[in-house]
């Protein structure tokens, strides 16, 4: 068990409280139905345990919503999960021991998606915990999943939707793609996780032999030199691609002759000799023998083994020719495209040599034939050179094997034909913060590539495409619903039970069954094997959750689009981005109105955090250690919250701790201490400055902080807040402690300032610090006010109490102050030593009066003098002498304070209560007893004392250092 801080069971306190009392609930139901702030939850993947990037986005999440429900809005909160996709197969193909897709094929994929279902929420008690513990609210077990059938259907409306705007095709493409997950990895998977990782490898660089060199004008034994950091590759090699205006040499080289860029036979670093320099484009159409005679390959319509010119070609790496394999690199899918070069796989699709390739690679894995590649080239004087080779390297995010390019099979989006509309749609969305607008997330617009949208996989919602057996028609139909598949199906009823979408199973095997009739021709048509990208799901989130468009048609239409979502910043490229691509296209609309991008949080020495490593505390301890509060709090003043990276910082989280939450929690215990002496909930007509003062800040704070809330601005919100806080504690309570403890009309004054403080710091809090304003709220709430702080509606500002003079004033007053202090201080002179006079060169206006026995008590100085001189109103030019001269008197007088200070930190070590009377012992001694005589009264009232007793000699004494000797004391028995 951790040691648990007091505030975090006090925080254990204010959750059964609001459990019990249903006040998440009530918040909702008390504001209209008409006057929604929507807000989208991201649904995460319930695979693994929540991290602190999970609790950065439940807060964020929590905050705005609270805030709008002050606000006096309606806002539901429903939570989501992402239940499909790579990350729980991997979990799955763990559990039941399998890898690869022909051993989950050989297993079956009904008991494989059936071991999916029953893991993916395995977590959600974890979830739930967390969620519920830093303070969220949200519908938890109402949770919408995207596994739900009721949600495939909907993500099936969508496919068909754009089915029928034309906007789905099918295609070859080079992808990034994961030999051992078979399957795709998207560009948004690959930048989200940062999967590229340094790598050195063997480059080579080998030759190919000019064929006809006399037709060209080359002599014999002429070979291109061209550069590779991907052996593997060259059995594929259709093709040399050079720049059409970059100038080649020929090269003399022992018996034989090379080609290759001039630029770059310096760094081939030989005794090269130049015999001829020409262009680029005089090498196009020139034939080599390739490395590999592939049958496939000799065999095809289509023309290889040829020089094509190329602007992608360059001379900063290699030889400035470029090898190119049309299936297994995206320069050369897009060059063979535009040449009709022969597409010719030689892997299969768990990246193993294929039948077409040469013998000796038959069934190896690329990575591990890339050694036999280079012998093979050497002993046929082929290979001019091999050389380790250090570059950044795609790896896959969820099983860490090197991914590879492949040119596969895949259905696509067509973004391209939207994107002017894509773009244009972005104005209308308000950026948190702003520059994402029109810098990343505008580039990502206009960068993107055609959604690919099908992946290889088993646990998903399947493509709805149904392609017919007769070759000659090969007719595809897309199914939009289960009612549609039901009237297309030659074998519905063989499959499902239902016509029910809540009791039928879309997953695979069970749709993979299905044969429809195909509507051109009749005959069959069976489904495609693919199924959708994860994130096709999760964008349409807004409308699948409600079943759209089978059902609640007016709830999604009312709440469309949203006003608030939040994530953090690689959300750009993923679940920002789709959401607004998936509904431009869908709705010609933006999906969201607001979004909050945060940052990515990192180990305190700025690494990723690595639950291996374990370079980071556990967010549990950190809770029970200093509450959930105080990391809401730290996480919403921080950086992460601009979207910049946030390295994890207790000393900082302890700073929010004392500063804020720890603070927040004495100022309340204080009010307690007298509530019970005073009237509660008295109207404020205080003519005292601090109070004036005090009270003019709280207006501006709540100016400011509702400004910047309202621009979803929660560093400079919570700023705003700590800042209250600090003056609030450090100098009103301060120099008001005092007032308290004589019951006059000051008193009353200052009590009730500080229940209207503390209540509308209450308020302010709430968003941020939900558990430390509710107990605020708690403790000084009266009869007319609602039940919890969060029922309450946000404070109005009361722009009368706000005194933009009494403020400046005080800053003056606080300098001085300041600067008397340091004076103090530089002459060794404690605080409690009165002192005779102070001056200072600064006006304080119509002010002076009030403001300068505030100074004086503070400073402890008797009293002020007017400084001789001219006045000035420049802080920066001010001015504070004391006089540090100490006469008998005044030292007299600082040892009575130092005596009952000693005696009142003594009444509170023993517990005695501020009304209780205890007797002062002492051990009498000549001066002592003759100052105790003469400063009696003083020392009797401040310290609250029955009477002064002497004797000989204490036991257990205290001691305090009085100027004329070190006394000694106890107090006795309480009376
Ligand atoms: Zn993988
Ligand atoms: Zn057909």
């Amino acid at each position: 068990m951790n040691k648990k801080n007091l505030y975090s069971t006090q925080e254990e306190k204010v959750l059964k409280f609001w459990q019990e009392n249903k006040i998440f609930e009530k918040s909702i139901d008390s504001r209209p139905e008409s006057n929604p702030y929507v807000f989208y939850d991201g649904p995460p993947f319930a695979t693994g345990l929540p991290h602190y990037g999970h609790i950065l986005s439940s807060v964020t999440k929590d905050l705005f919503p609270r805030y709008q429900t002050m606000r006096g809005k309606r806002v539901r909160r429903r939570w989501g999960w992402d239940c499909h996709g790579l990350p729980i197969e991997t979990l799955v193909e763990k559990e039941l021991d399998v890898s690869g897709k022909k051993e989950i094929e050989t297993k079956g994929i009904g008991a494989f998606n059936q071991k999916a279902c029953s893991m993916v929420l395995s977590y959600v008690k974890q979830w739930k915990e967390m969620i519920d513990r830093i303070g969220r609210w949200v519908e938890f077990d109402n949770s919408y999943k995207t596994m739900d059938s009721t949600y495939m259907e909907s993500v099936w409306w969508v496919l068909k939707t754009l089915w029928d705007k034309n906007l789905v095709y099918e295609g070859r493409k080079v992808l990034m793609y994961c030999p051992r997950c078979e399957t795709p990895v998207s560009n948004a998977e690959i930048s989200m996780d940062n999967s590229y990782r340094d790598v050195t490898e063997d480059s080579v660089t080998v030759k190919l032999k000019v064929i006809d060199p006399d037709k060209y004008g080359l002599p014999d034994n002429t070979y291109f030199l061209a550069w590779t950091t991907t052996p593997w590759t060259l059995p594929a090699n259709v093709a040399l691609a050079v720049g059409a205006d970059i100038e080649y040499a020929l090269v003399k080289d022992g018996v034989g002759y090379l080609v290759l860029a001039k630029d770059t036979i310096v760094k081939v670093n030989k005794n090269l000799k130049v015999q001829k320099v020409f262009a680029g484009k005089d090498l196009e159409g020139v034939r080599y023998e390739p490395l590999y005679q592939i049958e496939k390959v000799k065999n095809s319509k289509d023309k290889a083994w040829y020089v094509a010119t190329a602007d992608f070609v360059n001379t900063q790496e290699g030889t400035g020719i470029v090898h190119t394999a049309v299936i297994y690199g995206e320069d050369d899918f897009n060059l063979g495209q535009r040449l009709s070069l022969p597409q010719i796989p030689l892997l299969n699709s768990s990246g193993k040599y294929n039948q077409d390739a040469p013998e000796f690679l038959k069934n190896k894995y690329i990575k591990d034939a890339e050694g036999d590649i280079v012998d093979d080239l050497k002993k046929r004087g082929l290979l001019f050179e091999i050389k380790p080779y250090t570059h950044s390297y795609p790896f896959c995010w969820r099983c860490g094997s090197p991914l590879i390019y492949n040119a596969i099979s895949a259905w696509f989006v067509d973004i391209q034909s939207q994107k002017k509309r894509i773009i244009e749609l972005n104005e209308k969305i308000n950026w948190y913060p702003e520059n994402l607008k029109h810098g990343r997330f505008l580039n990502i617009l206009k960068d993107a590539p055609d959604w690919n949208i099908s992946r290889n996989r088993y646990w998903a919602t399947p493509l709805p495409f149904f392609r017919c057996d007769n070759p000659k028609c090969k007719e595809v139909t897309c199914i939009g619903s289960l009612a549609e598949l039901k009237e297309k199906a030659k074998n519905y009823d063989d499959i499902y039970k239902s016509d029910k979408i809540e009791k039928v199973d879309l997953h695979r095997p069970y749709i993979d069954d299905i044969v429809l009739k195909c509507p051109k021709c009749g005959g069959d048509a069976r489904r495609i094997p693919e199924v959708i990208d994860c994130w096709v799901e999760s964008a349409s989130m807004p409308f699948a959750e409600w079943h759209y468009p089978f059902e609640n048609k007016k709830e999604f239409e009312s709440r469309f689009p949203g006003q608030f979502i939040g994530e953090y910043i690689a959300q750009t490229r993923a679940w920002f981005y789709y959401m607004h691509v998936l509904s431009v296209l869908l709705f010609d609309s933006i999906s969201f109105e607001n979004v909050v991008s945060t940052g990515t949080i990192l180990s305190e020495k700025g690494e990723k955090l690595s639950k291996s490593k374990k370079n980071y505390p556990d967010p549990w301890i950190i809770i029970d250690s200093y509450g959930a509060d105080s990391l809401r709090f730290y996480l919403m003043n921080s950086v992460v919250m601009q979207s910049e990276n946030l390295s994890l910082s207790e000393v900082d989280l302890k700073d929010i701790y004392s500063k804020v939450i720890n603070t927040g929690y004495n100022i309340a215990n204080y009010y307690k201490i007298y509530e019970d002496d005073y009237g509660k909930g008295k109207s404020l007509a205080s003519k005292n400055i601090l109070d004036k003062w005090i009270i003019s800040r709280l207006q501006n704070t709540l100016i400011q902080v509702t400004r910047y809330l309202d621009s979803y601005n929660t560093v400079k919100s919570s700023r705003e807040i700590k800042l209250f806080i600090e003056d609030f504690s450090t100098w009103w309570l301060r120099r008001s402690r005092d007032r308290f403890k004589s019951q006059s009309s000051d008193s009353q004054d200052a009590f009730s300032t500080l229940e209207y403080c503390l209540k509308n710091l209450s308020f302010l809090l709430a968003p941020f610090a939900p558990f430390l304003a509710e107990h605020i709220f708690q403790a000084v709430k009266s009869e007319d006010d609602s039940e919890s702080v969060h029922l309450a509606n946000w404070p109005v500002v009361d722009k009368g109490k706000v005194d933009k003079n009494i403020e400046d004033s005080m800053v003056k007053a606080r300098k001085i102050v300041e600067m008397g202090h340091s004076v103090r201080a530089k002459e060794g002179i404690r605080v409690r030593q009165p002192l005779s006079s102070v001056s200072w060169n600064i006006d304080l206006k119509g002010d002076s009066e009030d403001l300068i026995p505030v100074i004086l008590n503070e400073l402890n100085v008797l009293e002020h003098k007017e400084g001789s001189g001219k006045k000035i109103d420049n802080l920066s030019e001010l001015k504070v002498s004391l006089d540090i001269n100490i006469t008998d008197e005044l030292r007299e007088k600082g040892d009575v304070r130092e005596f009952v200070r000693a005696i009142q930190n003594a009444r509170k070590k023993e517990g005695h209560k501020p009304d209780d009377k205890v007797e002062l012992k002492v051990e009498s001694s000549e001066p002592l007893s003759k100052f105790l005589d003469k400063n009696k009264e003083e020392i009797t009232i401040a310290s609250g004392l029955s009477g002064i007793g002497k004797i000989d000699k204490i036991e257990e004494s205290l001691d305090v250092n009085l100027s004329f000797q070190k006394a000694k004391f106890s107090l006795g028995k309480n009376i």
